[in-house]
């Protein structure tokens, strides 16, 4: 067992770090799930009714819209900066994160394997197209300048929280090469991760001295299944989450903190080096 985060970090020299909404809510982007685990809000797009329904995509890209400006403005936080300056230090393997928004490496990171994707980009289902998530916003506005009016709160994949909205007249852009349906490039629930990202973030698992849960609840099997492997393997595993995680029984030691002010005190801590506050 470790006394600290501290002790932890500095007992360690190859972390896998994984990393969730929790790393990612005091740059503005808040959490799908409260302390125990269970949804906040109404459950977000499942990949089977983006697919299939063009209700399901009008109002996906409605809320998409709205809450993309606040989205695609978010900075890095103080727990991004210690996480890419532990990485910088040569402490960590990888950092797989469940996170779209690519805030660590914003931050600096660079050993990154961003799991579901990233929000920035959106690519076409039936051809290779792909474009820009900014374009798809300019496109989204020209074609509905109703939506540049509103704004409302922000879910972590960038879906505004617009329950009472009509949908039904919005006009969805296709892909411009094939007509196609467009859809954000990240992994939906109900959608397989890519085999690829997943083998590359085993196999950061297996060069790993121990794993670091950063902000994430694991209620996800696709983060869920990293740990799991980790106990299975023997590893040290630490989490800083607010709240319970699934993996809970599992952990040598539980911090039930915010993400920033515990990462840069421990990497402070551990003596490695102060952390940049600023
Ligand atoms: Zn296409």
């Amino acid at each position: 067992m470790f006394a600290t985060l501290a002790d932890f970090i500095s007992r360690h020299e190859r972390i896998f770090v994984l990393a969730g909404a929790g790393l990612s809510t005091a740059s503005g982007i808040p959490d799908y799930r409260d302390r125990s685990g269970d949804w906040k809000h109404s459950k977000p797009m499942e990949y089977r009714d983006f697919v299939a329904r063009h209700e399901s995509r009008q109002r996906y890209w409605a809320r998409s819209c709205i809450g993309w400006p606040r989205f695609s403005r978010a900075l890095p936080n103080l727990a991004h900066r210690s996480l890419a300056r532990l990485e910088g230090l040569g402490r960590v393997t990888a950092t797989v994160t469940q996170n779209v928004d690519g805030l660590e490496r914003r931050a600096g990171s660079r050993r990154v394997i961003e799991l579901h994707g990233n929000l920035d980009s959106v690519g076409c289902l039936d051809c290779e197209a792909a474009l820009a998530r900014e374009i798809m916003q300019r496109r989204l506005l020209a074609a509905n300048p109703e939506l540049g009016c509103l704004s409302a709160d922000i879910a972590p994949d960038g879906d505004a929280l617009l329950a009472a909205f009509d949908t039904s007249d919005l006009r969805v852009p296709g892909c411009r090469a094939c007509g196609g349906i467009l859809k954000p490039r990240v992994v939906f629930f109900g959608e397989a991760v890519p085999a690829a990202r997943v083998a590359a973030s085993f196999d950061a698992l297996r060069r790993a001295d121990a794993v670091l849960v950063l902000g994430s609840s694991l209620m996800v099997y696709s983060g869920f299944r990293f740990v799991r492997e980790a106990a299975r393997a023997g590893l040290p595993i630490a989490a800083v989450n607010l709240g319970k995680t699934r993996a809970d029984d599992l952990l040598d030691l539980k911090l039930e903190q915010d993400c920033g002010a515990a990462l840069a005190g421990a990497v402070a801590a551990a003596g490695l080096e102060a952390v940049d506050i600023a």
